[in-house]
């Protein structure tokens, strides 16, 4: 069985999320050969050098799932792309590039956050370009950390400020995308998260299964004899 889950967003202000997930990795995930986690895992991440007691506590979980034999592969999302190598060092994940072909039964499966989807969304795609050029990256890296931890405490207050990010605020993928994207890759099959918009869309060349955002309810994806399932729970 290989499990799929995205945008848990996870939060020391969101310990129901938090324990959700550690409920799932021993229930469920234990007995997965392995989980995909497809970005936003984190609702903010400053960097590898920024890791608080929470941060610690929830890559020990993740640690104690890949000790027990199921590999964790983490996909950056568009909150927690500093996410690094030394956070996969500690829970014992592996990095994925964005996006990755997974290969299954003699075809690929297409993984992607889905934020490079959302191609409508012009003001977004032009602050991801400017934001994740290695450049940027590079100076964002090594900002001072103070300045970071500020830059992430002002995030925080905002989304205290403001109720979570609902669907209705993410705009969703642009169909053309969709298509050229499973094109290129010679896919039948595409799985993304991102949008907050669960749902598995037959399309004429295949299938998009779009992973949930873990809120009341927690989702994920399995796939276990061919059959991919989509599933959630109250959290
Ligand atoms: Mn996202």
């Amino acid at each position: 069985m290989i499990l799929f889950i995205s945008d848990l967003h996870l939060q020391e202000e969101r310990p129901d999320i938090t324990r959700a997930f550690f409920r799932f990795l021993q229930e469920t995930a234990v007995t997965a050969k392995a989980l995909y986690i497809l970005g936003d895992f984190f609702e903010v991440w400053i960097g590898d050098d920024a890791v608080t007691p929470f941060h610690l506590e929830v890559a020990a979980a993740l640690k104690q799932l890949t000790d027990s034999g199921c590999k964790i592969y983490l996909m950056h999302g568009n909150r927690d792309f500093l996410l690094g190598k030394q956070f996969c060092r500690q829970a014992g994940c592996t990095l994925l590039a964005d996006p990755t072909l997974l290969p299954h039964n003699g075809e690929n499966i297409l993984l992607m956050h889905g934020d490079s989807l959302c191609t409508d969304d012009r003001d977004y795609q032009r602050m991801k370009c400017l934001l994740r050029n290695p450049l940027s990256l590079f100076v964002l890296r090594h900002l001072p950390l103070k300045t970071r931890q500020k830059l992430a405490g002002d995030l925080r207050a905002q989304s205290r400020n403001r109720t979570r990010m609902k669907a209705a605020d993410i705009t969703d993928v642009n169909p053309d995308a969709v298509l050229q994207a499973m094109q290129r890759y010679s896919v039948r099959t595409l799985i993304h998260g991102h949008t907050h918009r669960p749902a598995t869309h037959q399309l004429p060349i295949g299938q998009r299964i779009v992973l949930g955002d873990w809120d009341s309810h927690g989702w994920y994806l399995r796939l276990e004899h061919d059959q991919l399932a989509l599933e959630s729970f109250a959290l």
